[in-house]
């Protein structure tokens, strides 16, 4: 065959500049909407102390270790997974441990609450349940799946074989991987789902003290993240405990809000909304483009396919692949 090292060597390059066009957003696959019935999380990091109750009660509910010490009760479905290690712990970061973490941050002095200069605020860090997910897009077992009504995003260890592509695509850093166990699993919050059935609902939101963290339908919070951007700085009012549309408030000042409501835009919009006095840059979030990164990747996949370059492009490896062994092969 008359295949020379150059014409492949430029056909492979012509299929590079069809991957860069791939990148164009307009080749991106159209933006999802918020499933019908979507709850989730706002979390207002002007209102939270930093207590880490939410962190405590995310491993006790979720059993994981670290949570609080519980008396086993009757009716009560929770337990520790290691009798033996019932301990409070002190994590800095996410792990197949710590699905929830409070960090902080601080400049200067670090004394003034939710400000740039000499200030510090904390960050409540767990899974976005992204509109769009790229962990659920790039599972190739479907181990990872967004539910079509709530759209909690969740994980069946039954299914996933461990090749933790969800870890790679995740934009946010969040599934984690059980390294230290002989059949490991991927971690992540899955918004408490187990506990709906029971009429409960995320752990995290039900102990939080301060109403920093509120559960409720994604309209619902988007409408209360409004309302406090409109809130008179300064001014004492009402903020919800626990959930969203709760009867239970508690009167609070009103900080210095950054007028962005962390979740609405990015990666395609999330059902975990975050707001703040800081930028959410400084809070450690990535600075992401309004379209999914699952959307780009499929949007280039799809276009791939359907011109059938894809298939073209691995057709012409394997005959480079074929030219060359019959090439040495001759000499
Ligand atoms: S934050 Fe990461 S793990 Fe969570 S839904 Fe989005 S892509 Fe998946
Ligand atoms: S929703 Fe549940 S699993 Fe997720 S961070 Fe809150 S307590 Fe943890
Ligand atoms: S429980 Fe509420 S106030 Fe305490 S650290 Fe968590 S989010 Fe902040």
């Amino acid at each position: 065959m008359d295949l020379k090292r150059r014409d492949f060597l430029k056909m492979a390059a012509g299929s590079g500049a069809l991957l860069a066009a791939g990148s164009h957003p307009a080749l991106a696959a159209p933006r999802k909407e918020l499933p019908p019935n979507a709850v989730g999380i706002l979390y207002d990091a002007t209102l939270c102390i930093g207590c880490q109750s939410c962190m405590v009660n995310c491993k006790t509910f979720n059993s994981v270790e670290g949570g609080a010490l519980y008396p086993q009760k009757e009716g009560i479905p929770y337990e520790f997974p290691r009798p033996d290690q019932r301990f409070w712990d002190r994590p800095v970061d996410l792990s197949s441990n710590t699905l929830n973490v409070i960090k902080a941050f601080k400049t200067g002095t670090g004394v003034n609450k939710d400000s740039e200069t000499d200030g510090y605020s904390f960050v409540k860090r767990h899974c976005m349940h992204c509109i769009d997910p790229a962990c659920v897009s790039a599972c190739p077992v479907s181990a990872l799946k967004k539910h079509p009504d709530t759209g909690v995003v969740t994980y069946s260890k039954d299914a996933c074989i461990g090749c933790r592509y969800c870890q790679i695509a995740c934009p946010y850093n969040i599934p984690k991987f059980e390294w230290d166990e002989a059949l490991p699993q991927i971690r992540k919050c899955q918004l408490c789902n187990h506990r709906y059935a029971e009429g409960k609902y995320a752990a995290c939101c039900e102990f939080c003290p301060t109403g920093a963290s509120i559960f409720g339908k994604v309209t619902d919070l988007q409408a209360e993240a409004k309302r406090r951007l409109s809130l008179k700085e300064g001014t004492y009012q009402a903020y919800p405990l626990q959930t969203v549309d709760s009867k239970h408030t508690i009167p609070t000042r009103v900080a210095r809000y950054l007028d962005h409501v962390y979740g609405l835009a990015e990666g395609g919009g999330t059902q975990y909304l975050l707001m703040s006095g800081v930028p959410f840059s400084s809070l450690g979030l990535p600075d992401l483009p309004e379209e999914a990164a699952a959307a780009v990747s499929e949007g280039i996949q799809h276009t791939l396919y359907k011109g059938m370059i894809a298939p073209a492009v691995l057709l012409a490896g394997l005959v480079f692949s074929a030219y060359r062994s019959t090439k040495n092969g001759d000499e």
